[in-house]
């Protein structure tokens, strides 16, 4: 017979959200077991097999697609590495301040803007950052996650994995947890947690051997925004997977006149974000751009036949409308409201006239719409979890993206790190 597992705290997903949580307790000599759907995955990573491997691509109902990363690590596996601070909303709405958290993790990653000799050969990006300022924008140099030192500024494929270990993902802090002596399974699909009486008592997991249950006194599910809701729904855990929001972006192609594009640069180097809170929009690598026209489903052509060497292109990321909503029977409806719609218009707009100025001919410029990456508000503070992310089920949280309230318009990572660790220290006492 099997034995029966046992922990103090399980911990769903080894995303930022999970993964941090998991290292702190750890660190603090907390007996923590941290549980993965997705495995360790080694060889596609840095190669575009990773999107056959890591990645979930689902498409709405209503058209709209979302990716999120199924591995260890989880979206950070596959994320371009941007930093972006807190939303301040968490602190003036919520009271969440962190602060702290977040510049104590500045610090321990080294987050930084890429320095100017890192795009200094960079042609295509240079046209549109230049471009940009003739038109009255500024494109900024970027904050990331990345290390410059060991980054190849002409690889451009944070988006399967990198394999020079040049930018930071969830997996680092993974291991930490481990060497701090955390349980790590991997393969392991927690279909739902057991609770009774109000109380948390562990969860029910699916592994290639089987099924079994693992008792635990505390569940914290940081499985992502499309993963919390349904775990929380299968376990009979009211009011998740509604207010769903993803931040879609579209993503524009074209051809440049003459002269190179944005071929061989790295995405989301630059951009402006004086639209923040509405969209902020920067430079796309040309092999992302075109990923992207496929995803959407076609192949515009007027790029066919040109060289890679002359395609640029350019991202605009919506904060849409929290309106999406993934239901007990797995479906999932997301559209982009008529709001939403006229948002991404503008932006799109804007972002087009940036690249006829850069060089790009208008007559070949493909806009892919709907590509969301940041899945949340589907387990939201003040809806399904208190501010300290506990659920109406004692002992059962929830700390990863799919708390947040409504979409900050921004990546989200810094701010799930940082939550994470507050999280985390307020349970060490008890
Ligand atoms: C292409 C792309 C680019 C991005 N770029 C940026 C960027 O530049 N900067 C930024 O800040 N953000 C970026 N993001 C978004 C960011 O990666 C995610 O928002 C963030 O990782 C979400 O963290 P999370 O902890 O909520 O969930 P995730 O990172 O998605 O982690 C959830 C984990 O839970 C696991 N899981 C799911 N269900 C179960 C289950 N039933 N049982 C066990 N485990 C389960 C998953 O396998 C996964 O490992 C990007 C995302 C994508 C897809």
């Amino acid at each position: 017979m099997k034995k029966e597992r046992n922990a103090d705290t399980v911990v769903v997903g080894t995303g930022p959200g999970g993964a941090t949580v998991a290292r702190e307790l750890a660190r603090a000599g907390k007996d923590v077991l941290l549980l993965e759907k997705g495995r360790h995955h080694q060889w596609p990573v840095g190669t575009p097999l990773a999107y056959a491997t890591m990645y979930d691509i689902r498409r709405s109902r209503e058209g709209v697609l979302v990716r999120r990363g199924v591995t260890a690590g989880g979206s950070t596996m596959l994320y371009s590495g941007n930093a972006y601070d807190p939303p301040e909303f968490l602190k003036e709405e919520y009271g969440l301040d962190l602060s702290e958290e977040t510049a104590e993790t500045r610090e321990e990653l080294s987050i930084r803007p890429i320095p100017a000799s890192f795009s200094k050969d960079y042609v295509g990006t240079r046209r549109l950052v230049e471009a940009a300022g003739e038109l009255g924008y500024a494109m900024t140099p970027q904050e990331r996650f990345i290390d410059p030192d060991r980054c190849d500024p002409g690889c451009d494929r944070c988006l399967f994995g990198c394999r020079r270990g040049a930018k930071w993902t969830a997996r680092s802090y993974v291991e930490d947890a481990q060497e701090a002596g955390a349980g790590v399974l991997l393969r392991c699909d927690v279909r739902e947690v057991l609770h009774a009486k109000g109380q948390i008592r562990g969860v029910r997991v699916k592994t290639p051997t089987g099924e079994e249950t693992i008792g635990a006194r505390r569940v914290v599910l940081a499985a992502g925004g499309m993963g919390t809701p349904m775990i929380l729904h299968r376990s009979g855990v009211p009011g998740a997977g509604t207010h769903f929001f993803t931040d879609p972006m579209a993503v524009l192609l074209g051809v440049m006149k003459e002269g190179k594009g944005t071929f061989h640069e790295i995405t989301y180097t630059f951009a402006n974000e004086s639209h923040r809170g509405e969209f902020v929009w920067g430079n796309t690598g040309a092999v992302n751009a075109l990923l992207a026209q496929i995803a959407g489903g076609y192949l515009p052509a007027a790029i066919r036949g040109f060289a890679m060497n002359r395609l640029a292109g350019m991202f605009v990321k919506l904060c849409d409308e929290p309106t999406g909503r993934l239901d007990p029977d797995g479906s999932f409806h997301k559209a982009l409201t008529p709001k939403d719609g006229q948002t991404m218009d503008k932006g799109v707009a804007l972002a087009r006239s940036v690249m006829i100025k850069a060089g790009v001919r208008p007559e070949t410029i493909s806009v892919a719409r709907g590509i969301g990456g940041h899945p949340g508000g589907t387990a939201a503070i003040g809806r399904v979890v208190g501010t300290d992310l506990q659920t109406d089920v004692a002992g059962l949280y929830v700390c990863d993206n799919s708390v947040m309230p409504r979409s900050g318009g921004i990546p989200p990572v810094l701010t799930l790190i940082a939550l994470g660790k507050k999280f985390a220290r307020g349970l060490l006492d008890n």
